[in-house]
């Protein structure tokens, strides 16, 4: 590459605001420069919305007593210390949700973009340059912040315009998880037994739409989840085929429990997809699947080395997948379930409001 293609390359990617260390890419990077004004090749958005991440928001959360003073406290000492919303403990960030403010010619091209637009990133916050002026509210039942604040985005950055016929509550929602049900609808196949640990949650909930739609009346979906009130909404939602309400940290009860509900009939799956929001169920995934099965752990709690060792301690020879929030749909799968599926709409309506 020309020492020029290899500049414009590293701006296309961002790297020319990374302080800390320098040269590495924006994502792994300590430190970004939020200077919230667009460079060349870069635009600028006025934020309004932060959606965090739910492995980083239940950490948060936990560590400030849900006590929302001290989460907007700390969420604004990570973007004043990072230049971005990016959690240290979980490495994981988000979405937000702002409108157009300075626009790149040729990003607005790619994405038919206006100033004014209405986006929704499809980019890790932990990707991306954020100043934060200040913190309205926090949602604790959605995992939101009102905010008002500038972000950049570089030209390698996917976003989705918000689309008119969709609650903007819902559509950031879905967009937050948006991978889980575009890579489970690429991954299962008809007649495949599949269990979904965190079945009740946001990505849960898509990716059980999903599924049914993929399988047909073929195959059996098994839902695994922890919370008494998403167990009830997997219910309304009629997807399916055994619900077992279990925690996934405890393996060996797990297992006991699915094998019940399944009548001691071949409890094991084809494909496992983990979508919970807590630490320690990589072995409770592994086990809930045959030797030469595929697990995606979409889950950002998730020990890629316990995933990995464990495996090899059980002698287990599944393809495991990591869970890549990118998908070339941006996002349309997951907003396709929503208009297919009223009730899920209903669902996600009483957790997220319905503000256009
Ligand atoms: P969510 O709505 O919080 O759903 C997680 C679900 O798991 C909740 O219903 C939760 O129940 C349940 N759960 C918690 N502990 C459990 C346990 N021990 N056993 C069984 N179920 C349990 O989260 P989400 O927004 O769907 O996100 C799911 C995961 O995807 C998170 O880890 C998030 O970080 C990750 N994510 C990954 C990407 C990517 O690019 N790979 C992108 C976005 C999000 P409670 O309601 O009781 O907590």
């Amino acid at each position: 590459m020309s020492s020029s293609s290899e500049q414009d390359f590293a701006r296309y990617l961002g790297i020319h605001r990374v302080i800390e260390p320098r040269g590495t890419l924006p994502q792994p990077a300590w430190k970004l420069d939020n200077t919230p004004s667009a460079y060349p090749t870069e635009t600028l958005i006025y934020v309004q919305k932060l959606h965090i991440d739910s492995a980083s928001f239940t950490q948060i959360a936990r560590m400030c007593e849900l006590d929302t003073e001290r989460m907007g406290q700390h969420i604004m000492d990570i973007v004043t210390q990072r230049g971005k919303m990016h959690n240290p403990v979980t490495g994981s960030g988000g979405v937000l949700l702002g409108t157009v403010e300075q626009l790149d010619a040729d990003f607005g091209r790619e994405h038919h973009l206006t100033i004014g637009d209405t986006i929704v990133s499809l980019t890790s916050l932990s990707w991306l340059p954020l100043s934060l002026q200040r913190i309205h509210k926090i949602h604790l039942e959605r995992a939101e912040v009102e905010v008002e604040g500038k972000a950049i985005f570089f030209r390698s950055n996917p976003l989705a315009k918000l689309p008119g016929d969709l609650p903007q509550a819902l559509v950031v929602a879905a967009l937050d998880v948006a991978g889980a049900p575009a890579r489970v609808a690429a991954l299962a196949q008809a007649g495949q037994k599949v269990t979904v640990l965190g079945a009740g949650g946001t990505a849960g909930l898509l990716t059980l739409c999903a599924l049914r739609q993929k399988l047909g009346s073929n195959g059996v979906i098994i839902a695994i989840e922890y919370s008494e009130r998403a167990l009830q909404d997997i219910v309304d939602l009629h997807v399916a085929d055994v619900i077992v309400q279990a925690d996934a940290t405890h393996p060996l009860d797990t297992i006991e429990q699915v094998r019940h509900a399944c009548f001691n009939d071949g409890y094991q799956a084809d494909l496992t997809i983990n979508v919970v929001n807590v630490p320690d169920t990589e072995f409770a995934t592994i086990l809930l699947t045959k030797p030469d099965g595929r697990i995606l752990f979409f889950s950002m709690a998730t020990s890629f080395t316990t995933a990995a060792l464990g495996a090899e301690g059980m002698a287990r020879q599944v393809e495991m997948h990591i869970g890549n929030g990118y998908m070339p749909d941006c996002g349309a799968v997951a907003l396709q379930l929503l208009r297919d599926y009223p009730t899920l709409r209903t669902i996600f309506t009483k957790r997220f409001g319905a503000s256009i």
